[in-house]
């Protein structure tokens, strides 16, 4: 036994799955039959050694992700080793490496070892980077393997989109937006063969059960429009995923399927619940969804309002979107921002879904105001950096109110009628 998911159907409870419990507020043996069903993924490559585990799946808390890497644009690694500091400390839960610029060896391995959260890495990319049009997919294994050996914990895989689905691209406005996606389906435009990582999925699931790398199976042809969303090309798509997210599970191979892109907010319930049609409780990993397109520059709010109704629908991992979407590679505040609001859409869902804990920190934020605790109030907000740096003393007035009302603070009022 391998893997978190052989472990949990042979009745084990692992080291990984008892920390995973403690901090969702389950036992250890929930833990293990919601990974032993496929419920639940702990992203945690064996040969990751100092990660904490997270688990993934929508009866635990919904958890981010936070994408950096370098560009041809921008190659230098320093870059992107400070942008993980930023959303580490702004509370990602999980790193994507999406590199394609300098060293990616020597980048993903750093970041590895930089972090203790789960990385994950779209290894198409390095295909691309090192092979241009030239994909052989032997030389992609060899890629799978490296990373897997170096220690990626997940891995997102376009294994889903396939020649049939070529015909429905052509209906839409804006085509194929997923770098992977538009990679492949290039070569199968070019060859008239079929995606090669549909071919040899099976080789893939092997190399990924034998570190344990988690498969996040990609969505190539998710809309990255609202005219574009929910058509035939992404839910033809969406079916492919969950028939492989099945050979996954049957192979020892714990895996995720990734969702969309850009949905108008009345159909965000639908594709929650399509997914479920199509895949089950396989852990759905939302890339957003924006929700409408005419926003650049506050793309991370459209993402948050999306990500918001995806999680309390079903959605179990959301992919930060940032303020620099669709204009350029974030830089540090980019990257934070996009994290405290995938964070705040988490928090929200959490909180009307009622999962362990979320209720809680809003009851202590509230005392920590009605009582004018400050420091408190500091301590347990989202950004306690940004909290403190736009509190603002009432000048003249009771120094505990804010400049907001002063001698009208209605709080302060209240409590003296008391
Ligand atoms: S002054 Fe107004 S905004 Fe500030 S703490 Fe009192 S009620 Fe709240």
């Amino acid at each position: 036994m391998i893997t978190q998911l052989e472990f949990a159907r042979a009745g084990k409870t692992t080291a990984e799955m008892s920390m995973v419990a403690a901090v969702e507020g389950f036992t250890g043996e929930e833990i293990r039959k919601f990974i032993a069903d496929g419920t639940v993924v702990i992203p945690k490559n064996i040969n990751h050694k100092n990660i904490k585990p997270i688990g993934i799946g929508e009866p635990l808390k919904t958890k981010v992700n936070a994408n950096i890497g370098t560009s041809q644009g921008y190659p230098d690694p320093e870059r992107e080793f400070e942008k993980l500091e930023v959303l580490l400390e702004a509370g990602a839960d999980a790193v994507m490496d999406l590199s394609t610029g300098g060293d990616l060896s020597y980048i993903r391995e750093k970041l590895i070892e930089k972090t203790n959260r789960p990385i994950g890495t779209v290894p198409i990319y390095e295909s691309m980077v090192h092979y241009k049009a030239d994909f052989q997919i032997e030389k992609f294994f060899d890629i799978l393997t490296a990373q897997a050996k170096q220690g990626v914990d997940f891995f997102t895989i376009h294994s889903g989109v396939k020649l049939e689905h070529i015909p429905y691209i052509n209906k839409r406005l804006m085509g194929v937006v997923s770098r992977g996606g538009a990679y492949l389906v290039s070569y199968m435009k070019r060859t008239k063969q079929e995606n090669p990582l549909y071919v040899h999925y099976d080789k893939i699931l092997d190399i990924c059960r034998q570190y344990d790398v988690t498969l996040s199976l990609g969505d190539g042809l998710r809309p990255g429009c609202i005219d574009d969303a929910t058509d035939e090309a992404q839910l033809a798509e969406l079916k492919v995923l969950g028939t492989l997210a099945q050979r996954a599970r049957e192979k020892g191979v714990q895996v995720m399927i990734e969702g969309p892109g850009h949905i108008p907010l009345h159909q965000i319930k639908e594709n929650m619940e399509l997914k479920k049609k199509y895949a089950g409780s396989t852990p759905f990993y939302v890339l957003g969804p924006l929700v409408t397109d005419i926003a650049p520059g506050y793309d991370h709010i459209c993402g948050a309002v999306g990500a918001t109704i995806a999680a309390f629908y079903g959605a179990s991992f959301l992919c930060y979107v940032t303020p620099r979407e669709h204009l350029g590679l974030p830089d540090k505040q980019d990257v934070k921002d996009g994290v405290i609001a995938s964070r705040i859409a988490a928090h929200a869902a959490d909180l009307a879904l009622n999962k362990h804990g979320a209720r809680q920190w809003d009851t202590l934020m509230s005392k920590a105001r009605v009582e004018f605790d400050w420091e408190r109030e500091f301590e347990l907000s989202i950004d306690p950096k940004k909290t403190r740096e736009k509190k603002d003393d009432c000048n003249g007035a009771d120094k505990k109110v804010c400049s907001m009302c002063g001698d009208y603070c209605s709080m302060k009022i209240t409590q003296e009628q008391v």
